[in-house]
């Protein structure tokens, strides 16, 4: 297997998915799963590893040029349990810099590429982001599976944009040490596969409680493959009228509509339900995940890790952090310190951050209300539109990229499981994905629906 994904991907230069290849270290592990009769569920199963974990001596720049050449000297907790369950790794995999993106172009490694063409248009379309290289390699067969993060859409998006599945589980669920840090409360591993049942293997392998990250829930992980029986007669499901967005291409609607009728007809009950503080989601991440960004990324300052400018004489150690951080980072990595910094400053912090603090509490609240009212599963499209053009969205305000969220956000807002399946074809034969949001813990439950919609 590992053999031929190191060929496949040999082959696939063009689609810019694997931006660090690991072939000498993918044959050990091989041939280590080989002798290992005892091995687990991923036991010599080749894996392609985003770019936001660290893997020790192993280059690990999340994308960013101010991590030129950064080698860990530490395994990421969940690289570490996949590892040590036999999974093999292939290499890194592209990313948008830092995982702020929806379109893998933030990358200093330049745009992933999805495999999906437009008909019989051969422009190159983006595989969504943050985690388009993992989502670009599932889907062209460079990898199994690969890992995945999601701070507000990242694992979903480009599963959907690709049409393969991926799971952000419940916030706590998956450890978060070593995964270079964008929004600490908002971000978390999952993977992303070829299939719901693949999802359910290798969330299992990935979840667990590590003392090392003081979030992550001291709770017993189940196993979610045996969660996958196909049967979902008396499950309720609600369908939250607030997403039927003004505008929303008749196509997802139709996709919104059969993914409801397929799920009625395994016997679930579908019901409206409301969730009335969705339209402040997007504005309320957009204040959080930047102001949580610009401190976590006030550690790349040129003295611990990767890059350092070249310095004028006279330069002190102002010059040094300002040079290094204006040519280490890119566009979008600048804006977002910018607006976390301006959110949490002195004079704006009550109206900018606290408002969106407390925005944020509603919004976990109106899932909380849904679900005490016996609703299992919630059921909305995964993205607004099927997968866009490379450099279509490059001259637009950054505000029209964002959008792409509207889906996704919230989940990670109330801190909810998440999946993207893919549920269909659009006119022009690019697969479009359908999101399941479930009760927190219950990922076994929500894969199990997500699995009678395959
Ligand atoms: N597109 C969103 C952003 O740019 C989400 C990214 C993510 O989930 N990492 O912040």
């Amino acid at each position: 297997l590992t053999e031929a994904c190191l060929s496949e991907i040999e082959k696939s230069n063009a689609l810019n998915a694997f931006v660090h290849e690991t072939p000498e270290l993918a044959m050990d592990m091989a041939r280590a799963a080989d002798a290992n009769k005892q091995g687990g569920d991923l036991n010599g199963i080749p894996l392609g590893i985003k770019d936001l974990f660290c893997t020790k001596g192993v280059l690990s720049q999340a994308a960013s040029g101010i991590l030129a050449g950064f080698k860990p000297e530490y395994e990421s907790t969940v690289t570490t349990q996949l590892f040590a369950g036999g999974a093999v790794m292939l290499g890194k995999l592209n990313m948008d810099e830092f995982a702020m993106g929806s379109s893998n172009e933030t990358s200093v490694y330049g745009d992933a590429v999805n495999p999906w063409k437009r008909g019989n248009d051969d422009a190159q379309l983006t595989p969504g982001g943050s985690s388009g290289g993992s989502a670009s390699a599932v889907a062209a067969d460079l990898c199994l599976a690969a890992t995945g993060t999601d701070t507000g859409g990242s694992i979903r998006q480009p599963a959907a944009f690709a049409g393969i599945t991926g799971i952000k589980p419940t916030y706590g669920r998956v450890s978060r040490w070593g995964i270079v840090a964008f929004a600490s409360s908002l971000d978390q591993a999952g993977p992303m596969t070829k299939d719901v049942r693949d999802a359910a293997i290798m969330l299992r392998a990935m979840s667990g409680h590590d003392p090392k990250d003081s979030t992550s829930a001291d709770l017993a992980v189940p196993d979610f493959e045996a969660a996958l029986t196909g049967d979902i007669r008396g499950k309720v499901i609600g369908i939250p009228k607030e997403y039927r967005m003004d505008g929303m291409p008749e196509e997802i609607a139709k996709l919104w509509e059969d993914g409801t009728a397929m799920l009625k007809d395994a016997g679930a009950e579908i019901r409206d339900i409301t969730l009335p503080h969705t339209k402040y989601a997007l504005p309320a991440y957009y204040v959080i995940a930047p102001a949580e960004a610009s401190s976590n990324l006030a550690r790349y300052d040129g003295v611990r890790f990767g890059h350092r400018a070249k310095l004028d004489a006279g330069d002190g150690i102002t010059e040094m952090y300002e040079k290094t951080r204006a040519e280490g980072f890119g566009s979008e990595v600048k804006r977002r310190v910018m607006i976390g910094t301006y959110v949490l400053s002195a004079g704006f912090y009550d109206a900018y951050y606290n408002r969106a603090r407390k925005v944020r509490a509603l919004i976990k609240r109106d899932f909380e209300s849904v679900f005490a009212d016996g609703i299992d599963a919630i059921l909305t499209p995964a993205t607004p539109s099927a997968a866009f053009g490379l450099g279509e969205m490059a001259d637009a305000d950054p505000v029209q990229m964002y959008l792409n969220d509207v889906f996704t956000v919230t989940v990670n807002l109330a801190g909810l499981p998440g999946i993207a399946v893919p549920a269909g074809l659009d006119k022009d034969g690019l697969p479009l994905g359908l999101q399941l949001i479930g009760r927190p813990w219950e990922e076994g439950d929500l894969l199990n629906t997500a699995y009678t919609l395959e």
